[in-house]
């Protein structure tokens, strides 16, 4: 049966690049029928952050995700969080050290750090050199005893096979081997305070949890063979891996780095600026993957439908938020009216353009409002900037658009157009237009000359949405003001 899982850190927010490996489980689970776990790998308990779990799952809610079993969801092959299985590791390492395939090290950080620093100044690659070389077995009791003395406690490592290859054929990479003699000697099982390392517990859970598959980042194919060698001493058969490529940013080519403040990189971060879940679905989903063809948007159930791990890419996948904006911008522009109407709210709320509360009133004019800029938008935030002249004094006339309303035509223009909006009845788009047209009719000015000095007079700017839209929505009072300002 296929089963697979998602085995966030609870470090931080939803990364993108783990995003993603979410999604790729995700779609290989329900492409193939399959089912969908969650295990939280909390045994680092230093790097854990409050809250860090329930963020990690409301953000893969939030992006379509659902899952068979998981922390919030039991099943048969529990619990789901690693701090909770200590029970289950506990027993299995016993078993490592009475067969004599783990041993207890009581190397101190110190001593461990200066054997690193003289295999640096021999040239040599750090590694771990076996602390109880040459020693007979009495004399290694000893030293054991003498540690114990000193009130050391130990880590447990595994035994690491001399001389041995490490192969497999991995889904995405192809064939993949490392020599055990490469991977740094006897490497940590357990800690001094007991707790499993990830190495040990990730291969103990992926086999009693029944995991089929193993989708994750390139940067843990070198623990690969540490846990196949695990595997091997338990005699169990190992999953299937595929290690999904690096993702590099498309300014700089260089490897997203969560440190890189300029890239956006958590999920909550495109949340709070308004983007669309379906869209960023769809946009983290091509980060290493593409379907047949040139189309790249479509639903999450035609994903489902074509997801094919074959089609996986061994390249590096571009992180490009341009990209992003476009895809986003598809999905606004197909959306529920509802939808894009409660985002581009909330998004006038935060920054404070509209009331907590707005009464019905005002909501009626944010509506149309954020119609009139829903084309446009690539996502949500942009409405602040965006229709920023209906919110704040707008700057003054200048260069270009001065010199289009600096002559007689654009003031004959601007006066009867004044006059105009003083009188009307209704101050709707409707009228604004009829007026404009008939100031053509009265004046003979048309085109450009008619039309960019009214904009430029009411909205201090040459582009925008549609002019008698706008004006209705800056209201009487404060476009009479603009024209005023500029005629003055
Ligand atoms: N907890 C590990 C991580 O966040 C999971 C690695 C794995 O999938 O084996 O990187």
């Amino acid at each position: 049966a296929i089963r697979v899982r998602y085995a966030p850190s609870p470090t931080g927010h939803l990364h993108i690049g783990n995003a993603r490996t979410a999604i790729f489980n995700y779609l290989f689970a329900r492409h193939n029928k399959g089912k969908f776990i969650i295990r939280i790998e909390d045994t680092d308990t230093k790097r854990n952050v409050a809250d860090g779990e329930k963020s990690q799952l409301e953000n893969l809610q939030w992006l379509g995700l659902d899952w068979d079993e998981g922390p919030d969801k039991p099943g048969d092959v529990g619990p789901y969080r690693q701090s909770e299985r200590q029970d289950i590791y506990q027993p299995l390492i016993q078993q490592l050290l009475d067969e004599g395939k783990a041993y207890e090290s009581y190397r101190t950080e110190d001593e461990l750090e200066a054997d690193r620093e003289a295999q640096k100044a021999r040239g040599e690659m750090p590694h771990y050199e076996y602390e109880y070389a040459g020693m007979t077995d009495e004399e290694k009791a000893k030293a054991i005893d003498d540690a114990k003395a000193k009130g050391l406690k130990p880590v447990i490592r595994f035994r690491v096979p001399k001389n041995h290859d490490y192969a497999w054929d991995d889904i995405v990479k192809g064939n993949v081997s490392f020599n055990s003699d490469t991977i740094g000697g006897d490497f940590v099982i357990a800690k001094r305070d007991g707790m499993p390392t990830y190495n040990f517990a990730v291969v103990v859970d992926d086999h009693l949890m029944k995991i089929s598959h193993v989708f994750r980042g390139d940067d843990h194919v070198a623990n690969t063979p540490k846990q196949l060698m695990i595997y091997e001493a338990f005699g169990w058969e190992a999953p299937k891996f595929g290690h999904m490529s690096l993702i590099i940013s498309a300014d700089t080519g260089k490897k997203l780095s969560k440190r890189d403040e300029t890239v956006l990189q958590f999920i909550e971060q495109y949340r709070n600026l308004g983007y669309l879940p379906e869209a960023m679905f769809n946009f983290i989903l091509l980060l290493g993957w593409s379907p047949v063809g040139e189309d790249e948007i479509f639903s999450k159930k035609d994903f489902i439908k074509m997801y094919d791990e074959k089609r996986l890419s061994k390249s590096p996948a571009k992180f490009d938020s341009k990209k992003l904006e476009w895809i986003n911008n598809q999905y606004v522009k197909s959306s529920d009216e509802d939808v894009v109407m409660d985002l581009a709210l909330k998004q006038l709320i935060a920054a404070d353009n509209l009331p907590k509360d707005p009464d019905e009133k005002t909501l009626e004019w944010a509506r149309k409002l954020i119609n009139v800029y829903k084309q446009q938008m690539s996502y949500m935030a942009q409405i602040n900037e965006m229709a920023d002249v209906f919110f704040n004094e707008p700057d003054k006339v200048e260069g270009e658009a001065l010199e289009e309303i600096s002559n007689d035509d654009a003031k004959v223009v601007l006066k009867a157009f004044k006059e105009k909006m003083t009188e009307m009845e209704i101050f709707d788009k409707v009228q604004i237009l009829a007026s404009i047209k008939a100031i053509q009719k009265e004046t003979g000015i048309k085109g450009r000359k008619l039309w960019m000095p009214i904009r430029i007079a009411v909205t201090h700017e040459m582009h925008g949405p549609e002019l008698p839209e706008s004006i209705e929505l800056i209201g009487r009072k404060t476009a009479i003001k603009h024209v005023d300002e500029v005629l003055s």
